[in-house]
């Protein structure tokens, strides 16, 4: 893992919970949800930057707060977007949440992939099942810096068919011509 650069750590108090609110919310399996979100306060959306890879700590009033990956690529400014998979307490007060409702985050958290040391390089980007989340905002990243790099891989897995998350992005990665994406289900 690469040392975060300066870039990617928020302006404001890193650790301090920023009022935020649900923008839209994604069924993607029986038991993943995604949710975009952007923080309330404008100024505070226009500056805020991340590094693919990196997480968020997600809070909801009266559950508590948990982590996820920053599943958007860091190009796309308007939301950003965790997906969660439905486990216990607070992810199922996640999984309750409707667009307008109000929720905090404290973000960007954590490591990055070293897509720097990787340029020129072929790349395949090999997930599966909710682990995808990251994977999704490291992929969409490349693209975003195509020429950077030679032949882009994504492998993704899940268990069942209805268990695949992000099929709009999976039907244009199918249709991307410079893109050789794959996808594997067990059953
Ligand atoms: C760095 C990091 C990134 C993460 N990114 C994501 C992400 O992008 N999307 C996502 O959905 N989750 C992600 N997780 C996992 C997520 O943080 C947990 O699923 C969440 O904290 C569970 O909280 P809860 O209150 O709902 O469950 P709890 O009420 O705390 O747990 C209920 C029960 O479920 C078990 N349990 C909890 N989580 C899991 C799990 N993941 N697998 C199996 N058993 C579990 C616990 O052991 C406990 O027995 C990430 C975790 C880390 C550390």
């Amino acid at each position: 893992m690469s040392t975060i650069p300066r870039e990617g750590i928020k302006a404001s108090e890193p650790l301090r919970p920023e009022p935020a609110t649900v923008l839209d919310v994604i069924t993607e399996t029986p038991n993943i949800k995604s949710l975009r979100l952007a923080f309330d306060d404008e100024s505070l959306m226009q500056s805020f930057s991340f590094l693919q890879g990196q997480v968020g700590q997600l809070s909801v009033p009266g559950a508590g707060e948990a982590t996820f990956a920053i599943a958007s690529p860091p190009s796309q400014r308007e939301y950003f977007q965790f997906s969660v998979m439905k486990t216990g307490v607070v992810t199922t007060a996640i999984h309750e949440l409707r667009a307008g409702d109000r929720v905090a985050v404290r973000a960007p958290m954590g490591n990055t992939f070293p897509t720097d040391d990787w340029k020129g390089r072929n790349i395949v980007v090999i997930g599966g099942g909710i682990g995808m989340a990251p994977l999704r905002s490291l992929f969409m990243y490349l693209e975003d810096h195509r020429d950077d790099y030679g032949g882009l891989q994504l492998i993704y897995g899940a268990r069942t068919p209805k268990d695949v998350c992000y099929l709009d992005d999976c039907r244009q990665w199918e249709a991307g011509s410079d893109i050789d994406f794959v996808t594997s289900v067990d059953t």
